[in-house]
């Protein structure tokens, strides 16, 4: 989330093309501390609003147990990112809710380690937790992470939790996303988070990796074909 055009037309975009949920950072994990850090709470009153305009559930990461409760009337899903997928005094206090949780796979976990994660939140009684493969650190440096998409039929064999696949952070390349959304789809994935920015090229984060408007319209229409063939469906 960078500013209330950004987001809209985002939002407005991506939805009318079929995506159901708006994922934006309002806290940033960035790996160096001189990065774009998110608005923080003071841009809360406006996603707010704009969120019940564009009339879609809300997708954010949290970083801190202390932001449950400003972003708990606002966040329809709290995301919790690779860096705090151990977290587990995080993962605690969010089982304590009900608020539905997204939670990333560590980018050096074992798929055992992220489902055990998942238990902490469901242990506290939120039965909400969804999963999602962001791509693994291995010797490749082609590609910013290695998205285990293998990983995916393996887990949903072992657990009824949905599994999501993020093709953007898994390549780190925003020319091999499309691609991979519809690899996810055909591996059985529930569903897909992609990066889409109105201007990657001015993006604050990530731009490298996120797809143009166009180029999300392009990915959706192939997307509802490989799920065709799969013989589900988008809607
Ligand atoms: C993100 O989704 O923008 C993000 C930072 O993800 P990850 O925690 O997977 O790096
Ligand atoms: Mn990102």
């Amino acid at each position: 989330v960078e500013d209330q055009n950004q987001l809209r037309l985002a939002g407005e975009f991506t939805q009318k093309n079929g995506a159901r949920l708006l994922r934006g950072g309002i806290f940033k994990m960035r790996t160096d501390p001189a990065s774009f850090q998110g608005l923080g709470l003071q841009a809360l009153e406006w996603i707010s609003s704009l969120k019940k305009e564009l009339s879609m559930p809300l997708v954010t990461e949290i970083t801190d147990a202390r932001h449950i409760e400003p972003l708990l009337p606002v966040v329809d899903m709290f995301q919790v990112g690779t860096r705090n997928m151990y977290n587990y005094a995080l993962l605690k206090e969010l089982g304590k809710t009900k608020t539905p949780v997204l939670l990333k796979r560590g980018f050096s976990a074992l798929a055992e380690e992220w489902l055990l994660a998942a238990e902490y939140v469901l242990k506290e009684g939120n039965p909400n937790v969804v999963l999602c493969e962001r791509g693994i650190r291995t010797f490749e440096k082609a590609t910013r992470n290695t998205l285990d998409l293998g990983i995916v039929p393996w887990v949903k064999a072992r657990s009824d939790l949905p599994v999501l696949v993020d093709p953007s952070h898994g390549t780190g390349v925003s020319a091999l996303v499309p691609a991979m959304c519809w690899a996810a789809a055909a591996a059985g994935a529930d569903g897909i988070m992609v990066e889409v920015h109105p201007d990657p090229a001015k993006a604050k984060s990530d731009g490298y990796q996120a797809l143009s408007f166009e180029a999300f319209g392009q990915m959706m229409a192939q997307l509802r074909q490989v799920v065709k063939a799969m013989g589900r469906s988008l809607d």
